[in-house]
């Protein structure tokens, strides 16, 4: 097969792992000349079937030549074997078995399936791939509906056994180690599971899980929530503890500082003892000034750095929240410490606005950088006082800025994205080291084939198991278990930015149209979707919206839904949609940041039937509109082809759960990676 993928799990022996392994799809290998051409996955999927055809095409030529090229060194490489440019027959006897190749690769992958499943049943001691299945089902403990049933086992005692991973190697690849490893020092708000709210989180973990298989150090320090759970902090022990200045009139607030790791990324907790800071039952929106405390806990985050110290390489900044570190780091740290700071802005919705007094419990004084070319907000310039932006600072005082990915940078730089942010973003200064780094998901955290929140685990290969997951969760909701009806998810949290108003259409149009829909989230918008919740859809057996949190239950969502809806207003990267393709489902998205950068709608702006036409490279629905049509319209493609070409959806189902390999953190890993040795 001419489009060989080289990622497989279980594999047969005559899928053995080459002996180098390269880093994407191995497009053409040449037979004597043992030349062998990688293409990164990533840019593959955004080739038409045209474009992919002719580079290969292109391949061949330039084999030709190459072969041309040694044969006058080496007697023994024949001159010719390849494509010549001139020779048009040749050219279109390569274009033709491309064409029929890519349509194989694309569309029927049969025949490797069932020896993956029949591999994948032999390697876990079944006699027979329909034993694998039915002891994939025998184990569930099915839930009782109107139970809180994700808090339980999903499986019966003892009947629990994961799968081969579809990405095995993907993780492999990304495990090659850097010549030259770096310490990477994050200071974040966030970090998945322990302290997360949004994607956030998830990025700090993958990231800084990415990083150290690559073999660079990692620490992340995170304040010491009164809120988090300590039983998922690895190896909890006390550092030491320390003094750090809290205003400017040489107050100071001792910390303790808390050493363990998060799904073995350490990390560093910092408790302030003798305040209310980071205390209550919320990561957000405890009853202390937010501002302030993450103005000191950016201070005593360096503080500990020196006082531990830490000579790190780069100092990873995160968010507004940690902002302040690249500005306290050039005006207090600079000169003992050679770090150089680099600023991920992951959303510009919040920038961090701070009064000029409020700075001072850096203990810096906020005059300091109450510049237009430091960190004032120019639109309070007049205004009495005039206040800083502390996303500006971090912008302003950053070795380099990144945001989450391509095309939100592009929008914050023309769309009005950024806000008042675009006038500094596009300063020439900044535009040089601004750039859009599309997130990945943690694929040890979000691998259907081994999640341990499912009653049964599945991956491309024994794709079964989804199924088995939708009646459970159409169970447990005490939904209709109608395996035929197609359910739509949502998890979300609940804000303007993730355009409620088109969820709430979304989820009367599912239903009108026979389907089911399932919400998870919080916020302060869910007001309307309450209300239908409480009304219109009150005891409706194919409704159910849970306004809460719940990474159990997000999980089990996941790996139930068929379509999943992230119909935002503007989304900075967005990662559930990048979930939902692992766990097989089919996203439906605004094309917006980036949802445009991950998903690509399969009719590739075609016919509106629904079918899965040969050749496209889709993995989900896309629409550009703001209104309830565009969505509705959108959500009727998606159904004409889940009821119509039911082969085609679960073709489309498992590709996508294979093609999760453009949403692993080994290619952005290595853009950061570039980006740490750029400013070194
Ligand atoms: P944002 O960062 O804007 O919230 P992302 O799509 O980048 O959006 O990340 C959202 C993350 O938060 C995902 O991991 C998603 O599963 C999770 N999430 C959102 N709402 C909930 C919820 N109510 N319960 C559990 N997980 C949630």
């Amino acid at each position: 097969m001419l489009l060989s993928r080289t990622h497989h799990s279980a594999r047969p022996s005559s899928l053995a792992r080459p002996a180098t392994r390269p880093r994407g799809l191995v497009l053409a290998r040449a037979s004597s000349a043992n030349v062998r051409v990688v293409v990164d996955t990533k840019s593959l999927m955004r080739l038409s079937k045209a474009e992919l055809v002719e580079l290969v095409v292109q391949l061949e030529q330039d084999k030709a030549e190459l072969q041309a090229d040694l044969a006058l060194f080496n007697p023994k490489v024949t001159a010719g074997s390849g494509l010549s440019a001139a020779d048009s027959a040749a050219a279109r006897t390569a274009r033709s078995l491309a064409e029929s190749s890519y349509d194989d690769a694309m569309t029927s992958s049969a025949p490797a399936e069932s020896s993956m499943l029949e591999a994948q049943a032999k390697q876990l001691d079944f006699d027979s791939t329909e034993a694998l299945i039915q002891a994939l089902k025998d184990g569930v403990a099915w839930p009782k509906e109107g139970t809180e049933f994700w808090k339980g086992a999903p499986r019966r005692e003892g009947e629990a056994f994961v799968l081969s991973d579809d990405l095995q190697d993907v993780n492999d690849v990304g495990e090659e180690k850097t010549t030259r490893p770096l310490h990477v020092v994050h200071v974040t708000a966030e970090m998945a599971p322990l302290a997360k709210v949004g994607g956030l989180g998830d990025v700090v973990t993958g990231l800084g899980a990415a990083s150290l298989a690559r073999g660079h150090a990692v620490d992340v320090i995170l304040p010491f929530y009164e809120c988090i759970d300590t039983n998922q902090v690895e190896g909890l022990c006390m550092d030491r503890t320390f003094q750090s200045p809290s205003d400017t009139s040489g107050g100071q607030l001792t910390f303790e500082a808390w050493r363990g790791a998060i799904e073995g990324v350490p990390v560093v907790l910092l408790k302030p003892l003798a305040s209310n800071f980071f205390r209550g039952s919320a990561i957000y929106g405890g009853s202390y000034n937010e501002t302030q405390a993450y103005l000191v806990f950016c201070r005593a985050s360096l503080e500990f750095m020196a006082q531990a110290g830490l000579q790190p390489n780069i100092i990873h900044a995160h968010e507004w929240q940690a902002s302040a570190v690249p500005m306290l780091y050039w005006e207090l740290f600079s000169s003992t410490m050679s770090a150089k700071p680099v600023l991920t802005i992951h959303n510009m919705d919040n920038t961090g606005e701070c009064r000029q007094d409020e700075f001072g419990a850096t203990g810096v004084s906020g005059e300091t950088f109450a510049s237009v070319d430091k960190a004032l907000d120019e639109r309070t310039i007049g205004h009495n006082p005039e206040r800083l932006c502390l996303l500006k600072g971090g912008i302003i005082y950053s070795s380099a800025v990144t945001t989450v990915s391509p095309t939100y940078a592009k929008e914050t730089l023309s769309g009005g994205g950024a806000g008042f942010l675009q006038s500094t973003l596009a300063r020439p200064e900044v535009a040089g080291k601004y750039v859009g780094i599309l997130n990945g998901i943690d694929n040890v955290t979000w691998n259907p084939a081994t999640d341990p929140f499912l009653p049964a685990c599945f991956s491309s290969y024994v794709p079964e198991g989804k199924a088995i997951c939708k009646a459970y969760l159409q169970r447990g909701l005490g939904l209709e278990e109608d395996p035929d009806k197609p359910l739509v998810a949502v998890i979300s949290r609940l804000v303007p930015q993730k355009g409620i108003h088109l969820i709430e259409h979304a989820a009367v149009h599912a239903v009108e149209n026979g389907g089911q829909f399932v919400l998870l989230g919080t916020g302060h918008a869910a007001g309307g979707l309450q209300g239908l919740a409480n009304d219109r859809y009150r005891d409706n057996k194919n409704v159910s919206m849970m306004f809460m949190y719940s990474d159990a239950l997000s999980h089990l969502i996941y790996a139930a839904a068929d379509v999943f809806l992230v119909p935002s207003m503007f989304e900075p990267c967005g990662l559930t949609q990048m979930i939902a393709l692992r766990y097989g489902g089919v996203p439906l998205v605004r094309s917006t940041g980036g949802l445009a950068d991950t998903v690509f709608d399969v009719e590739g702006g075609g016919s509106d039937d629904g079918s899965l036409g040969a050749g496209t490279q889709g993995n989900g629905f896309v629409f550009h509109g703001v209104d309830g049509y565009s969505i509705e319209t959108t959500l009727d493609r998606a159904f004409a082809m889940y009821r119509n070409s039911p082969e085609a959806w679960k073709a489309l189902s498992q590709r996508n759960m294979r093609n999760s390999i453009s949403t692993s953190w080994e290619q952005s890993m290595s853009s950061y990676e570039q980006l740490y040795l750029g400013v070194q």
